[in-house]
This record gives structure tokens, C-alpha cells and sequence, in this order.
């Protein structure tokens, strides 16, 4: 009995840690009497605690505040400017990774086209590049490097930190968590980029303060980032959150998953761009038509260019985003009756257009989901998803800010 004893003892002390962790991270700067107050803890692990986390550079001790008399107390704050975090993010057809303080100050970031699609290569590139990011910025103690962040698209499992499939650089149940860990002896989370933004949008975007909330993006394919209670949703095979394949329209495309009508066949990118060739192919006229980018190359159209022509008031592409609206509000509906959050968040290009977008799809929340649920609903533009790598980010610091990366600090022992 005696170690499994022991295992609490430590998991509480890494629990108790992470809590005051958290409160300093987020209230701070604080007094130790207030942390008392706020943790509930006992005064002596508030003096034990704090004083490990000084110990380990996390936090620090900071100027004094005014004070009615008596002694002043000190103030306690996270010291973020010693630590590191490398994040990488793998889309389709592109890399990009960035080593930032864990202020978020950017000290290095680059970002590369893939132009192959076989997983050794990409591995080798993306190592390549943080091998190339560690020499060129010597200054940086890699003892400091809390972690490395991976998000990429497809079956993720976290837990165990394998890449269970990702169909565009044919990954399959590949450890890649454990592939990284013995490159840089570094700790690394991954995760699914999707879950890894909602998480990002939690901790610095639309969403922060709020804990119940849905991001969906609007990319390639459709997914969505649950936060239940301020943490994510994995469901049993961690990957709950495929809203693209909610059935929105019968007889409707034919959708990669196999079924027909799928929200990713109506209201992804490429279908976006698909609806409005349709309707240039009938001779309806727009702006699109007399873009350089249409007439040079093969009549090609971006969702930039949709977006932006909506905006200049091309009837044809507002009638397009309106429609999308109107299909992404339907699941959204679904997506409301299923978790009622507080807030959907929606990324991706498509929200430059949100001034066309977003009120066809309050129109289907108002009209589809139960009105009790709708009306508390707000639904808002990602404030983060421009920033590729904020996802991987994210990871690393939910692993601080739970605790999981003291033991490496050396915290526990203590
Ligand atoms: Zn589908």
C-alpha cells in the first residue's frame, strides 16, 4: 500500500501547487494572506508552496502595494520572462514554428512550405527547423524550455501522444510525442489544431473567463473545439467535436466520411468556393470575374477574394455567405441544444465576411435551437486563430498551469 499512499501525497502536493500556480498566474500580483483567502489553503503550504515556486524562478516576488498602516505585504507574480515554450504548428502544406517567452514574446519564428506529404520528411523538416532555432538563439537556457507544442490536423490522442491518422501526410498511430521527447529531450504535448485554437481562444481570445464555449472552424473541413467547465471535451476516442459531419442537406454532396449532405460538404472552404463557380458557370455576374488572379490562372478563386468582394457589395458572394450562414447556423442549432454554451466562436477566413455571415446564422440559432438556450448564446469572430502556433502554445502552458510540468522543475521534490 505504501507507494500507492505516496502517489496521493504527491498528487496532492502537485495539485495544491498548480492551485496556487493558477491563482498567482491570474490575480496576481497577490499577497500570501490573500492566496489563503482565495486557495483556502492553510497558511503554512500557502509559505512552503510559494517559497518552492520562488525557488524554481516560476514566480516572483514584486514591488509592494500601499497599505493602510503597518507593515507592507509583499506581492507575489509569475515570472514569465525566464521561461520558454517552442510551438509548432503542421497544417496542410505549410509548417510553421515558433519559440516564444512564455509572455508570449516572439524570440524566434519560421514559417515553410511543404511541398511533400510523407511523414519521415515532414518529421525531419520540422526537427531540422527547431534544431536550426535552438543554434541560432544560443542566449536561450534550454533548461528553461518548459515544452514543446504540436498541433496538426486529424485523430489525435493527447493522452497517449500519438497521431492516431492524419490523412494529408499519411500519419498513422505514429507516437510522435515520444519521437520528439528523444530528438530534445524536451517535454511535448500534441494535440488536434482545432481543439488546440479553442483552448488558445480560452486562455487569450474571445472566450477567456468563459467556461463554456464552442470554436468552430471553417477551414478545409469543418470542426469544433468544445470547452466544457474551462477544459476541453475529448469524448471516448478524444476526438468529439466532428460538427462537419452533421447531416445538414438531403441529396446533398457526397462528403469524404461517406454520407451525403454533411455540413463539410456545404459550408467548408472548398465548397464555399465550389457554390460560387456554380453560379459564375451560369453567367451570373461579379466582381470575381475581372480579378487578375480569375483571368490569368484558370479562373482561380480564393474565400479571400469571395470575402472581399462580398464586402464591396458583389451580390453574388453575399448571397454565397449568406447561404453558408444559413448551413453552418443549422448545425450551430444542434451544436446549441447539445452543450447550450455561453459562446460560439467561429475561425477561419470565412469570418472577414462575418458582417453578411454572422446574421444568417443567428437567424437559423434563433429559429432551430431551443429559444431559451439561443438567446443567452453569443456568437463571436476567433481573436486568435491568425496566430498559427498560439494552439501548440496553449498546450504547454495547460500542462504549467496544471501542475504536470513541476516535477520536471524540480518543484515536487522540494
Ligand atoms: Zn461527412
Amino acid at each position: 500500500m505504501a507507494p500507492f499512499i505516496k502517489g496521493n501525497i504527491d498528487l496532492v502536493r502537485q495539485l495544491n501547487t498548480a492551485t496556487i500556480y493558477r491563482t498567482i498566474n491570474y490575480d496576481g500580483p497577490i499577497s500570501r494572506t490573500r492566496l489563503v483567502e482565495v486557495t483556502s489553503l492553510a497558511a503554512a503550504s500557502v509559505t512552503k508552496i510559494t517559497r518552492q515556486l520562488i525557488n524554481a524562478g516560476l514566480v516572483q516576488e514584486v514591488s509592494q502595494e500601499e497599505s493602510t498602516g503597518g507593515r507592507r505585504p509583499t506581492l507575489l507574480a509569475t515570472n514569465k520572462e525566464r521561461f520558454y515554450i517552442i510551438s509548432t504548428k503542421l497544417g496542410r502544406g505549410f509548417l510553421e514554428v515558433t519559440l516564444n517567452r512564455l509572455n508570449k514574446e516572439v524570440i524566434d519564428h519560421r514559417k515553410l512550405t511543404l511541398k511533400y506529404q510523407n511523414p519521415e520528411a515532414v518529421l525531419q523538416e520540422t526537427c531540422e527547423v527547431i534544431h536550426d532555432i535552438l543554434r541560432s538563439n544560443s542566449q536561450v537556457n534550454q533548461q528553461r524550455i518548459l515544452g514543446i507544442g504540436l498541433a496538426m490536423p486529424g485523430l489525435i490522442d493527447p493522452t497517449k501522444g500519438i497521431v492516431i491518422e492524419n490523412p494529408h501526410y499519411q500519419f498513422k498511430h505514429f507516437p510522435i510525442v515520444e519521437f520528439f521527447e528523444r530528438e530534445f529531450n524536451i517535454t511535448t504535448f500534441v494535440d488536434n489544431d482545432i481543439r488546440s485554437l479553442a483552448l488558445a481562444e480560452n486562455y487569450f481570445g474571445a472566450s477567456q473567463g468563459i467556461k463554456d464555449s464552442v470554436l468552430i472552424s471553417v477551414r478545409h473541413g469543418i470542426g469544433a473545439g468544445i470547452m466544457i467547465n474551462g477544459q476541453l471535451f475529448y469524448g471516448c476516442n478524444q476526438n468529439a467535436g466532428e460538427v462537419g459531419h452533421i447531416f445538414i442537406e438531403e441529396f446533398g454532396p457526397k462528403c469524404n466520411c461517406g454520407n451525403y449532405g454533411c455540413l463539410e460538404t456545404v459550408a467548408s472552404n472548398p465548397s464555399i468556393i465550389r457554390q460560387a463557380k456554380e453560379l459564375l458557370a451560369h453567367g451570373h455576374p461579379s466582381q470575381l470575374t475581372s480579378l487578375p488572379s480569375y483571368q490569368l490562372n484558370d479562373q482561380e478563386v480564393t474565400i479571400k477574394d469571395i470575402c472581399q468582394a462580398a464586402l464591396n457589395g458583389d451580390e453574388l458572394c453575399q448571397a454565397v455567405i449568406k447561404r453558408v450562414g444559413n448551413y453552418l447556423g443549422l448545425a450551430i442549432a444542434t451544436v446549441i441544444n447539445l452543450f447550450n454554451p455561453q459562446m460560439i466562436i467561429i475561425a477561419g477566413d470565412i469570418v472577414k465576411a462575418q458582417h453578411f455571415l454572422f446574421p444568417s446564422i443567428k437567424k437559423q440559432m434563433e429559429d432551430k435551437a431551443l429559444q431559451s438556450f439561443a438567446c443567452k448564446t453569443r456568437i463571436l469572430a476567433s481573436q486568435v486563430d491568425t496566430n498559427e502556433t498560439i494552439g501548440a502554445f496553449s498546450l504547454v502552458q495547460r500542462a504549467l498551469l496544471e501542475g504536470k510540468l513541476f516535477t520536471r522543475l524540480g518543484l515536487n521534490s522540494m
